[in-house]
């Protein structure tokens, strides 16, 4: 069987924009997708960096076409009713001052087949089955197991194996990679549906805070929040993440628990519902907040939630994914290239930009939660343009370096670990 330059594993976003990377510079790669698209999806908000990515591969007509609510920026509310507001903006590359733009929300059920559909259309080799194994030869990944449609086992063979199959985690869960570890938010619970006819904000010609399609987050203290966002004109997501232990302890179905929660969490969220008769089923989540170590190595890469996801609150998901897949690419084109002989450090500096842009969010959303009013301040005063450029997703490389408030953030968060970490071995001292 002919041996592959690329196999992907997963065709979501991280999936659909590695191959499109690749096509662009002449590698024609395999997507193994195991469900038929269109399929549900949660993660509909994206960022400005995730907008001004998608322009560039070329998506913007077509997505234009799905007249996706235009978002100008987030809106937070704490529960006393005082929002922070983050407005969309980029650089200009000339002056490097801060412009407004516009990204989009999306109905990942056509989003996620818009890109896989465009990686086809554009030359992508397509299975629709199940990846069952990596192939690993002496200590190098050089392949994966497939189950057809029909069932039957088939080895395929390539020169870099790319897992992109989301909270799956497939090679993390053969012991290819490091082993998981749980993430800071792995004990919250996201209940989540879509509603008709809520107050979305009215729109105005000079005050972008109040366009219908913005994305809105609502929080009543520490790990307990809603998110709002709208799809259409008419239907809205509704989501509301609480600590697991609080989801139980409510001895509630899905459904009661999340009509309960939105009229109950944020008087800011409760105004904007008209009723409360969910459109979508009503879904849960946990355990979704992980990390894995070592996710490069002989012959493999992890991209986007195949590696790493922290929390939903900023909206940072389906962006990361498309990224890593550009950086990813830009690592594999050079293996594919010059470099045939691999060994462990052939992926390692796009290992560590995508951890330097995972750990730029993780520190944002731990800082957010520890001080959430600091936060706030920050956000709208002297720290605005560093935090404007933090939610866009500027989180890489110069941009996050000489971002002064990431810095500070840094700070404040590492001294916060450090005295939970001196308590936690103060306690078991004397216990
Ligand atoms: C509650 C919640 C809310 C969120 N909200 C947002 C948001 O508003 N904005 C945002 O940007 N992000 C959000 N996210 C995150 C976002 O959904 C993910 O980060 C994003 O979908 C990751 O893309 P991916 O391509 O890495 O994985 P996925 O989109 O999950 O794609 C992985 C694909 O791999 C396939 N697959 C898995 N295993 C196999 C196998 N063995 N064989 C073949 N195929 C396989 C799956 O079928 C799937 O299609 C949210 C996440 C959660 C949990």
């Amino acid at each position: 069987m002919k041996k592959r330059p690329v196999i992907i594993i997963g065709g979501g976003p991280a999936g659909s924009a590695t191959a499109l990377h690749l096509l662009r510079s002449g590698v024609q790669p395999l997507i193994i997708e195991r469900e038929s698209f269109p399929r549900f999806h949660i993660g509909e908000s994206l960022s400005g960096e995730c907008g001004a990515d998608l322009r560039g591969l070329g998506l913007e007509e077509e997505l234009l076409r799905q007249k996706y609510p235009i978002k100008h920026g987030v809106k937070v509310f704490n529960p006393h009713g005082v929002p922070f507001w983050v407005e969309v903006k980029k650089r200009c590359p000339e002056t490097n001052a801060l412009i407004p733009t516009w990204t989009w929300s999306v109905v990942r059920s056509s989003f996620d087949r818009i890109l896989l559909d465009a990686a086809r259309n554009r030359g992508v080799e397509y299975m629709e089955c199940d990846a069952v194994a990596p192939i690993k030869e002496d200590d190098r990944i050089t392949g994966v197991q497939i189950r057809t449609a029909k069932g039957a086992l088939e080895d395929h063979r390539c020169e870099v194996l790319v897992d992109c199959s989301g909270q799956a985690t497939f090679l993390a869960n053969r012991g290819i990679t490091g082993k998981k570890i749980k993430g800071s938010y792995v004990s919250q619970v996201a209940v989540f549906s879509q509603l008709t006819d809520m107050v979305l904000d009215p729109g105005s010609d000079t005050d972008t805070s109040l366009a219908p399609g913005n994305s809105l987050i609502f929080y009543k203290q520490k790990d307990h929040w809603a998110w709002m966002i709208p799809l259409s004109d008419t239907i809205t997501s509704i989501g509301v993440v609480v600590p697991a232990p609080y989801f139980k302890e409510r001895k509630l179905d899905k459904v009661d628990f999340l009509r309960d929660e939105i009229l109950t969490l944020n008087p800011d969220l409760t105004r904007r519902v008209t009723n409360t008769s969910f459109v979508e089923e009503v879904r849960t989540i946990s355990s979704y907040s992980y990390t894995v170590p070592n996710f490069t190595g002989k012959g493999f890469v992890c991209v986007g939630d195949a590696h790493h996801f922290t929390d939903p609150i900023f909206s940072f998901g389906v962006f990361l994914s498309m990224k890593e897949a550009e950086f990813a690419v830009e690592a594999i084109l050079k293996h594919l290239g010059a470099e045939k002989e691999v060994n462990e450090k052939s992926f390692a500096a796009y290992e560590a930009l995508a951890t330097q842009g995972q750990d730029a969010v993780r520190d944002l959303i731990d800082c957010f939660w520890e001080y959430p009013l600091v936060f706030t301040r920050m956000a709208g005063g002297k720290a605005q343009d560093d935090i404007t450029d933090l939610f866009a997703g500027r989180l890489y490389g110069e941009s996050v370096e000489n971002n002064a408030s990431r810095a500070a953030m840094r700070r404040l968060i590492e001294t916060r670990r450090a005295e939970k970490q001196n308590a936690t071995e103060l306690a078991v001292s004397l216990s």
